[in-house]
Order: structure tokens, then C-alpha cells, then sequence
């Protein structure tokens, strides 16, 4: 039996977990800006609602599930991404009904998982943080939830990123160009790579997402989907870049990213980020138009994206970004003998309730190894305690950082420890 994690798999302790906390606050401060509002769906799905929707070629769906039957014989599969979930729920709650206000904006943030080679950046369960945006085909739509996600990055304090930027257009724009690409890269189809060889049958357009060097090769002079955009796509998409150039937001265009997921129409986007010279993704999105109708639902336009914890994460700490984030206790109470283990009880109580953040001593140490506790802990203040301050009524407080010292009644401590901060200039 082994009584390790699963491999792909994280503790998330509490120095991190610190950060992962910050991360998510900032995001549910920056969507809230923008109108969404949080859905949580579960771990768990029937297999169906990713299987089909994702795309039944996917490397997610053929390699990458965690399925599984259950006791009760239903095929099950752990979440790989958040889309196809937050589109079921969608429609089986009947977001779609004419009462609630459109566009519906939903944010969602928990972890995927997908079965695949452990490496930087890439785990087994992973974490995501997401947004769907449903009924509005407007391109102002695609602007400003692309603008969102780079205000994101920006004020975060992730530096370098590009936005990658193409169009997949609608069915019958994608429908001449996979035609195209099949023309282009049958004569090529021996310097594919297995998987690109059934690709091609399969689904063509995957073989430009493939990360092999014989595909990335074959493909350098494919055909570009932007030629192949009817008119209405194109509309759109001109759209969609002279709104991200009114707001100043930067882009390249990257005819070959066309996204690993099956349910992508018109604007299809990626930031990308370099990290030791290779080039890592950190968000993707775009479009889907028909997701909602494929699960039952009314014909709904809709856009959204989603970004990986872990990946920002490994990007801030490469880029020695420092996250602001306030740890320490207001006050650390040291206890001095057995004697006044009640008394601290009943002070450090006093103190929470007041709203403060408080620890004391549990052990009966010697001081100094209290202290190193009280540093240890990040704490702005340490009252100290002991019998003889018990029977006096007054405690001495010390400021952690300037060394200054008050004596104060312990009544004030209890009662009004605010004061006693400020006495200190806390
Ligand atoms: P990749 O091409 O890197 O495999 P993907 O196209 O499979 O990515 P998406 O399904 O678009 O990724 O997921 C969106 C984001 O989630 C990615 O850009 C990435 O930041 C993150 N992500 C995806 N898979 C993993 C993973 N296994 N571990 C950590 N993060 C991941
Ligand atoms: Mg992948």
C-alpha cells in the first residue's frame, strides 16, 4: 500500500495555500468589476456531458479521464475542465429563461483533473479558474472578457505576456478550411506524427494544436483559416480586434492556435508566457456558439476561458513577483508557569473577540523559546503574563518590531486592545 499522494498530485500547505487564497480573492475582485457572479458545479459528471462536448478525439477525452463506473454502474468521469459542466448546469437549471438577466456571467475556480505525464506545470489535478459568459453574440463580448483576463495579468503583477488571438469562424467557414487542410497535408501525411496521422482522419484541425516537432513542422506553411472566413465571420472577428485595439490591448495573430477543445467557433484566444525559453499557456478560450443547444438548451452564443492556477503560480514565483498579502498575528500572549494558563485562555479569547488575531503560549516554555514563537508568527505585539501580573491587574505589551513597551491595565487589553495598538503606534 502506498501511504503517499497520488502521482500528478499537490499538498497545498499553508505557506502556499496563503498565495493560492490571494490569487483567488484578486479574481473574484476582478470579475466582480465585470458582473460575474460564482457557480460551483460538481467534481464529478456523467461521462457523456465532457465526453461528446469536448470532443470525442480530444486528447482529453481519448487519453486523459478519470472515468470510472460506479456502484451503481454509471459511467462517471472527474471533471478535465470547467466548461462543459457550467454549460450542462446552464441548461438543466434553465438559466436560459427569459427572467434571468442576459448576458449571464458565471465565474467558477476548483480543480480538474486530466491523466497526463507530470511535469512543470502540468499536474493531474490541477486547478482551474474560469469564466462563461452566456447570450450575447455581440464582439464587445469577446473584447472585454479577453480585456478582463489581461487586466487580470497585469494587475497581478504578471509581466511579458502575449496574447495570441485567431478565428475558427462559423460551421460552414470551418467546414472549406478543414477541407483545405486536408488537401494540404495528405501529400505530408507520412512525416506526421502517429497521432497526427489519425488526426487528419479524425479531425484535422488537431493536428495544428500538436505539440510534436514533425507536426509543428509539417504545418508551418498550412493553409490559414483566416482565408477562409465567410463574410459574417469575418465581420466578427475584424470586430472583436478593433474593440481589443480601442481598449489597448496588445495581440498577434497565431494562425495555427486553434485550441485543443472540439466546441470552439470565431474567436479562439491564448496568453502565453515564456518561462526558461519554452513557451508555457497560462489562459485559453474563445467562443462556443452551439454548446448550449448541443446540451438541450436554446441556441445561445457564448464566450469564456479558463486559466491554471498552478501555471500562474510558477510564473509569478519565476518572475520573483511579491504578492502583498498580509500574514501575522495582532498579538502573541506569553505565559509565564502553570498558574495563569486559564488567565491567557481567557485573554486570548478576549482578544479574538474583539476581532483580532491572537495566539498564545500552550506549552509552558521558557520565555525565549516563546518569543521565537511570537516572531516566528509575525506578531505585532506580545503581552506577557504571569502570576504576578494576574494579582496586579497591569501587563506590560510590547511592540514586536520597535522594542517600545507600555504597561497597561489588563482590563484595556481585554476591552479595548485597539487602544493599546495605537499607544504602540501599531
Ligand atoms: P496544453 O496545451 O498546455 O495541454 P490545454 O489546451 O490542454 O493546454 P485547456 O484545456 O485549454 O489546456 O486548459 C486551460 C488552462 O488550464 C491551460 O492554459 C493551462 O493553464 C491549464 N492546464 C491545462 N491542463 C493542465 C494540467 N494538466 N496541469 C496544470 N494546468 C493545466
Ligand atoms: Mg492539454
Amino acid at each position: 500500500m502506498k501511504l503517499q499522494k497520488p502521482k500528478g498530485t499537490q499538498d497545498i500547505l499553508p505557506q502556499e495555500s496563503a498565495k493560492w487564497q490571494y490569487l483567488e480573492e484578486f479574481a473574484r475582485k476582478t470579475f466582480k468589476k465585470y458582473n460575474y457572479a460564482e457557480i460551483r458545479t460538481p467534481i464529478f459528471e456523467h461521462y457523456e456531458v465532457i465526453s461528446r462536448s469536448v470532443g470525442d478525439t480530444t486528447d482529453i477525452v481519448t487519453k486523459e479521464m478519470y472515468d470510472f463506473y460506479d456502484k451503481g454502474d454509471r459511467h462517471i468521469t472527474l471533471r478535465p475542465e470547467g466548461t462543459a459542466p457550467v454549460v450542462r448546469s446552464y441548461v438543466e437549471n434553465k438559466l436560459f429563461a427569459p427572467e434571468v438577466q442576459k448576458p449571464v456571467k458565471l465565474y467558477y475556480m476548483g480543480s480538474m483533473f486530466r491523466y497526463e505525464r507530470p511535469q512543470a506545470g502540468r499536474l493531474r489535478e490541477f486547478h482551474q479558474i474560469g469564466v462563461e459568459c452566456f447570450g450575447s453574440e455581440n464582439p464587445a463580448t469577446d473584447a472585454e472578457t479577453i480585456a478582463m483576463a489581461a487586466q487580470f495579468f497585469k494587475e497581478i503583477g504578471i509581466g511579458q505576456v502575449t496574447l495570441q488571438l485567431n478565428s475558427l469562424g462559423n460551421a460552414a467557414s470551418r467546414a472549406a478550411y478543414r477541407q483545405a487542410l486536408i488537401d494540404y497535408l495528405t501529400p505530408l501525411k507520412d512525416s506526421l506524427s502517429k497521432d497526427s496521422q489519425r488526426r487528419l482522419e479524425e479531425n484535422p484541425l488537431r493536428v495544428l494544436d500538436s505539440k510534436e516537432k514533425e507536426d509543428k513542422a509539417a504545418v508551418e506553411q498550412a493553409p490559414s483559416i483566416l482565408d477562409f472566413l465567410d463574410e459574417e465571420s469575418q465581420e466578427h472577428f475584424a470586430a472583436v480586434r478593433s474593440m481589443l485595439e480601442s481598449l489597448g490591448v496588445p495581440y498577434v495573430i497565431n494562425t495555427n492556435m486553434v485550441r485543443g477543445l472540439d466546441y470552439y467557433n470565431h474567436t479562439i484566444f491564448e496568453f502565453t508566457t515564456d518561462v526558461a525559453g519554452s513557451e508555457l499557456t497560462i489562459c485559453a478560450g474563445g467562443r462556443y456558439d452551439g454548446l448550449v443547444d448541443y446540451f438541450g438548451g436554446p441556441e445561445t452564443p457564448a464566450f469564456g476561458f479558463g486559466m491554471g492556477m498552478e501555471r500562474l503560480l510558477l510564473i509569478l514565483e519565476k518572475q520573483g513577483a511579491a504578492l502583498p498579502f498580509e500574514t501575522g498575528l495582532d498579538a502573541y500572549i506569553a505565559v509565564l508557569g502553570e498558574a495563569a494558563n486559564r488567565s491567557a485562555l481567557e485573554l486570548v479569547q478576549a482578544l479574538r473577540n474583539q476581532g483580532f488575531a491572537a495566539e498564545r503560549d500552550y506549552l509552558n516554555r521558557k520565555l525565549k523559546a516563546q518569543f521565537k514563537s511570537a516572531d516566528a508568527f509575525g506578531a505585532k505585539t506580545i503581552i506577557t503574563l504571569g502570576e504576578s501580573e494576574i494579582e496586579s491587574g497591569q501587563v506590560t505589551v510590547k511592540n514586536n518590531a520597535t522594542r517600545q513597551e507600555v504597561l497597561v491595565g489588563l482590563d484595556q487589553v481585554q476591552e479595548n486592545y485597539q487602544a493599546v495598538l495605537e499607544k504602540l503606534g501599531c
